[in-house]
């Protein structure tokens, strides 16, 4: 659905965006991480043809954006909506006016409007809220009215630029459920700009992490956290796991796909006799699945022993 290839993108002098290869399917909810100043708002608005680009190729379905006329980009932009972190709704319009604007813009007749806002209000559950001003409600509730007033012309494709990084946690993830639920029922493609991981986890199923205009590495959401590539070190400012022991080697048990069983380390004290002690052990949420991971550790005399277990097992390992 959007394919970018080789995109290259300079404010002046300065290279912003450097060969960003990304390919983003119908229906997926991408992740685009990296620290600020990384390049990703600025790739979001080439998306939607806010922004030119210099070299490269990005296609929304099939489409080459930069080769649109002003005329052609209007028409292009019905189809992609976009959420910001300060919401950016007009304060002294209800949440009615709000949401009916870009239908408003577009001409929409006014029976056509009232039957849309009234529908959309009742998806972001916001009903009672219809005759409201914004400074009458709270971070979650003007996001809901901005997701509202995204959908009005029916965009398959959903920009999200740190929509959740102005609100609590809990009312983070109850933006983070909607934004599935809109996924999921209304079939939008998502993008979602943030520096948040719990974000990426919650919601994307593939991922790119940026680093000053470069895309560092891309993929499943799950296989990015657990291949831990130096990049994502840098954005969580720490090493992931500084649990390793002084003696003997430790092994980490990967699970990628949810498919392991807990019983799988007595399993392997009881079958190979061999006595390991747990250096680090996690269960990680990724959307709908849980991922259990551990290091352990054990004697060099019993690797042999311990690795073929895990290999008849069809087990992932690598020695931490
Ligand atoms: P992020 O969204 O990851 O924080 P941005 O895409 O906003 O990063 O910015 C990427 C880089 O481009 C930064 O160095 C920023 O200063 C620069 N930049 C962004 N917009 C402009 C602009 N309109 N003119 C000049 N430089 C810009």
């Amino acid at each position: 659905m959007i394919e970018i290839s080789n995109l290259q993108k300079c404010y002046g002098d300065t290279k912003v965006l450097n060969d960003i290869n990304v390919e983003i399917k119908k229906q997926d909810i991408y992740g685009l991480l990296g620290v600020s100043g990384a390049g990703k708002s600025t790739l979001l608005r080439c998306i939607n043809g806010l922004e030119s680009y210099d070299e490269g190729s990005l296609k929304v379905n099939g489409v080459e954006v930069k080769d649109l006329s002003e005329n052609e980009l209007r028409g292009f932009r019905k189809n992609v909506g976009m959420i910001f972190q300060n919401f950016s709704l007009l304060e002294r319009k209800t949440v009615y006016q709000n949401i009916a604007l870009p239908m408003e813009c577009w001409g929409y007749k006014k029976s056509e409007i009232d039957k849309k806002v009234k529908k959309l209000l009742d998806l972001v559950e916001l009903s009672d809220k219809i005759n409201s001003k914004p400074n009458e409600l709270s971070g979650g509730q003007k996001q809901r009215v901005a997701i509202a007033r995204a959908l009005t012309l029916d965009p398959q494709i959903l920009l999200c630029d740190e929509a959740t990084s102005a609100l609590d946690p809990s009312i983070t993830n109850s933006i983070l459920s909607l934004l599935r639920k809109i996924n999921k029922e209304l079939g939008i493609t998502m993008v979602v700009v943030t520096h948040q991981m719990n974000v990426v986890k919650q919601v994307c199923n593939e991922m790119a992490i940026l680093s000053k205009g470069k895309l560092e590495a891309k993929g499943r959401v799950e296989d990015i956290f657990l291949d831990k590539p130096d990049v994502l070190d840098e954005l969580l400012g720490h090493s992931q796991h500084s649990f390793t022991s002084d003696n003997g080697i430790d092994i980490e048990i990967i699970d990628r796909n949810g498919s392991q069983k807990g019983s799988l380390l007595s399993s392997l004290a009881i079958e190979t006799g061999v006595q390991y002690s747990l250096v680090w052990g996690g269960m990680d949420k990724y959307r709908d699945k849980v991922l259990s991971n551990f290091i352990i550790n054990i004697k060099e005399e019993d690797k042999i022993n311990v690795i073929k277990f895990l290999n008849d097992k069809n087990v992932e390992w690598r020695e931490a």
